[in-house]
């Protein structure tokens, strides 16, 4: 498409999501060598910030690939052909950890959750209790594809008591909501850039416990590029193992020196607000919203009765040049999905509710009353926005 000035193109997808300029400029640095003094300085200092984003006093891995090239790594480092793992499925990334467990030869128990719900904990513990030797199980933080997000502290605390290894998918969560990894215990956390980090794709990370470090040393499933021992001896030596992602790091190292200045528990406290005032507006333009435990950093909004999400989708790009997501499998035409990750401010809530708003006249389902969703989230946004700056954490 050629350039216009009439038609600016913005990013509401949950990943790729929009990538703000400080980071952009990063990007378009020099290159530095990646066996050189400074470039490891720069590699510890993200490192340092990224345990900072995951919780966790253990090294956090920088792999380049996509967020499912760690989840590939969760499994064949911590698993043998013939072993047996929970996966969760209540979506289209829970569907793949089962496929990914299969690919590898390892046994996937699965637990088939209603798409729009929640895995409820006690479930996992009756699975495990029924399959006394199950070696991990993995799960998902925010369910991307539906819009819900799991009560990772409870399921924790489930898997916790057992031998089995916990491992999350917190790919679009991963500095939105809140995981408190060593707290809670929680052994293995993957994730993207991608999603709330605000970087382009390309970064996928990866931590690892103690528990699952043990269960490591006894993995027999075939791995090279993906060997995190190498990545674990490489850090220890302030390198990597292979040429890493040299500039997107350089992007990332831009993204959490913004994340570290604004602080955890704001940053957390921000998409709270986000979420709420988006469900608020949504719900008093007369939507519904789709899932059961919304996760704050998206909103998956059902599509009036009759009507097709998949022309809602269209008609924003085509004529608005707003790109947000429609729904996959059996939600294809049912939903649509607003990201307010990372790069969001209170100013992107009311823009996507009229956005919302001017689609629905444009198809033809008019809202009841003009400009109620934005009112309803602007009551939200401006009570509890001038709050963050009391959150110093
Ligand atoms: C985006 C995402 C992934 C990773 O997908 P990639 O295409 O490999 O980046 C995995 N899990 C969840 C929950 C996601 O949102």
């Amino acid at each position: 498409m050629s350039p216009r000035a009439d038609l600016k193109p913005r990013l509401y997808s949950p990943g790729p999501t929009e990538v703000p300029p400080y980071v952009l400029q990063a990007l378009g640095s020099p290159i530095t060598h990646h066996r050189s003094p400074v470039f490891s300085e720069y590699l510890m200092e993200v490192s340092e910030n990224l345990k900072y984003v995951v919780r966790t006093e253990q090294d956090v891995y920088m792999v380049l690939a996509s967020a499912t090239g760690t989840m590939e790594a969760s499994v064949s480092n911590l698993l043998s052909p013939g072993d047996k793992a929970i996966c969760v499925r209540g979506g289209k990334f829970g569907e793949r950890w089962s496929e990914i467990c299969t690919a590898y030869g390892v046994e996937a128990i699965n637990i088939d959750v209603e798409w729009g719900y929640a895995v409820d904990p006690a479930v996992i513990a009756d699975t495990l209790k029924k399959n006394p030797d199950v070696k991990a199980v993995y799960t998902t933080l925010s369910e991307t594809s539906t819009g819900i997000v799991t009560d990772a502290r409870a399921v924790a605390e489930v898997i916790g008591k057992t031998d089995a290894v916990m491992v999350i998918d917190a790919t679009s969560s991963l500095g939105a909501t809140p995981l408190l990894t060593d707290q809670w215990g929680v052994d293995v956390v993957v994730g993207g850039g991608h999603k709330a980090l605000t970087i382009p794709p390309g970064l996928a990370f990866i931590s690892l416990s103690e528990k699952a470090w043990k269960l490591a040393a006894n993995s027999k499933c075939p791995k090279y590029y993906l060997d995190l021992k190498k990545y674990r001896s490489s850090l220890a030596k302030q390198t990597t193992p292979f040429t890493p992602g040299v500039n997107l790091i350089m992007g990332l190292r831009e993204s959490l020196k913004a994340f570290r200045e604004e602080g955890y528990n704001r940053t957390m406290r921000r998409h709270e607000i986000l979420g709420e005032a988006m469900r608020a507006g949504v719900k008093a333009m007369g939507l519904e919203i789709y899932p059961k435990a919304p996760f704050n950093g998206l909103t998956a909004i059902l599509a009036p009765d009759g009507m097709d999400a998949g022309e809602i989708v269209k008609t924003l790009r085509n004529k608005y040049g707003i790109t947000i997501a429609g729904g996959q499998d059996s939600l294809k035409g049912k939903i649509f999905r607003f990201a307010h990750m990372g790069y969001a401010d209170r100013m992107d809530v009311p823009f996507m509710l009229a956005a919302t708003e001017m689609v629905l006249a444009d198809l033809g389902r008019p809202v009841a009353e003009a400009g109620k969703g934005v009112g309803a989230a602007m009551e939200i946004l401006n009570r509890e926005w001038p709050k963050l700056a009391s959150i110093t954490d």
